[in-house]
């Protein structure tokens, strides 16, 4: 049952009348609070995610671009750590998230033992089928198998010694069918309607590592999600001769997913997509932006550029070639021209526990909306 959560309704109250800056910074902090758990394998993160982000769309006023409604749901499989999540490492309790990170194709594992060490960062419990590996920096994941050992990755700043006993608890579950939903929605062109630009951004990320502890996802992706949102909104306000598409894609994190289900059951012919922009890590841009695939589309590439230098926007629009690193590159394998980019400089923190909202600027949402308003009307000739 999809519900529209009392949530939801605060955050349009507050929103109703509020400039781009500071609907961008509310819709990043509504998706990072704990209640969508990281938008991904547990608590029901994705799903909540899936729907406030529909009932967006609706408020809107966006027509779903599948029919019935906004959602195209597939499913895949995914190893998840919803219960237990505890270490101790001679004798010191580590905090999840923070201290260590559960390697995440790892089974569960429960039980006490000393560790052996194997290499200067990899230390083992062979009954326990377990390793432990000193990081300098803990960054995870998520994982469509479960291996048959377990791995689990300690901050080397959070123990003094090399680790010799440890004590673990570790549930998991490894979940064949996980069902996930792209939310896709469209503004239809009141002169060529079947001429589309396409506006997308992946809106999952890691969900949480145990019960407690989840990964916001403030830069990856609630940022580009803001972003796609902030232009839905106006597009909806004003339609164009073009149609405007909107695809929020889901299990990007863990190989692309939504985007693969929609190339492979496209909700449009293909062949309308005018252009295709995806923004995923959006949340800085001190440094500018990178544009993959611009090599691929010289043209266009000259165009940003040109609009960005005659705006005056961003400090740079630097380009790059092809790459299989967000959710545009199934589209132009498939012959969409498309671009994605991300914002440079600024904060690191990057699928770990600190990619949260406080920390996020936000810098650069103004001019990459106004960027990609002027971007998409050259593209419609204008
Ligand atoms: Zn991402």
């Amino acid at each position: 049952m999809r519900k529209i959560y009392f949530l939801f309704i605060i955050f349009i109250a507050i929103n109703s009348n509020a400039q781009d800056l500071s609907f961008a910074k509310k819709m990043v902090d509504t998706l990072t609070s704990p209640f969508f758990g990281g938008r991904g394998y547990t608590n029901n993160g994705m799903q909540k995610a899936a729907d406030f982000l529909a009932s967006q769309f609706q408020i809107y006023g966006l027509q779903p671009m599948g029919g019935k409604d906004f959602f195209q749901t597939f499913s895949y499989p995914v190893n998840t750590f919803p219960g237990k999540m505890e270490v101790t490492v001679n004798g010191k309790n580590l905090v999840p998230g923070k201290d260590f990170l559960i390697s995440p194709d790892s089974k569960g594992v429960k039980g006490k033992g000393s560790l052996e060490q194997a290499d200067s960062i990899q230390f083992i419990n062979s009954k326990l089928r377990l390793i432990v590996k000193l990081e300098d920096k803990l960054t995870w994941s998520a994982a469509p198998v479960q291996s048959d050992f377990s791995v689990i990755q300690i901050d080397k700043k959070a123990i003094d010694d090399n680790p010799e006993s440890i004590i673990v608890n570790i549930e998991n579950d490894f979940v064949k069918k996980f069902k996930a939903s792209n939310v896709c929605g469209i503004v239809p062109g009141k002169i060529k309607p079947d001429s589309i630009i396409f506006i997308t951004a992946h809106y999952d990320h890691l969900g949480g590592m145990g019960k407690d502890t989840y990964f916001p996802g403030a830069n990856d992706n609630a940022s580009g999600v803001s972003l796609l949102m902030n232009l839905a909104k106006y597009y909806a306000a004003h339609p164009q001769s073009y149609s405007i598409g909107f695809i929020l894609f889901a299990g990007e994190e863990i190989g692309l997913e939504g985007s693969k289900h929609f190339t492979e059951n496209p909700l449009v012919d293909l062949k309308h997509i005018r252009f295709l922009t995806n923004t995923d890590l959006a949340g800085t841009g001190e440094e500018g932006i990178t544009v993959v695939n611009a090599t691929e589309f010289p043209k266009e590439f000259e165009w940003l550029k040109k609009i960005n230098e005659e705006n005056k926007l961003l400090e740079a629009v630097n380009a790059r070639g092809k790459a299989a690193n967000s959710d545009h590159y199934f589209f132009s394998e498939k012959g969409v021209p498309a671009f994605f980019f991300y914002t440079l400089g600024g904060i690191k923190a990057y699928h770990d526990i600190f990619d949260k909202a406080v920390t996020l600027p936000l810098n650069e949402h103004e001019d990459l909306f106004k960027l990609l308003i002027k971007f998409n009307e050259k593209l419609m000739g204008k």
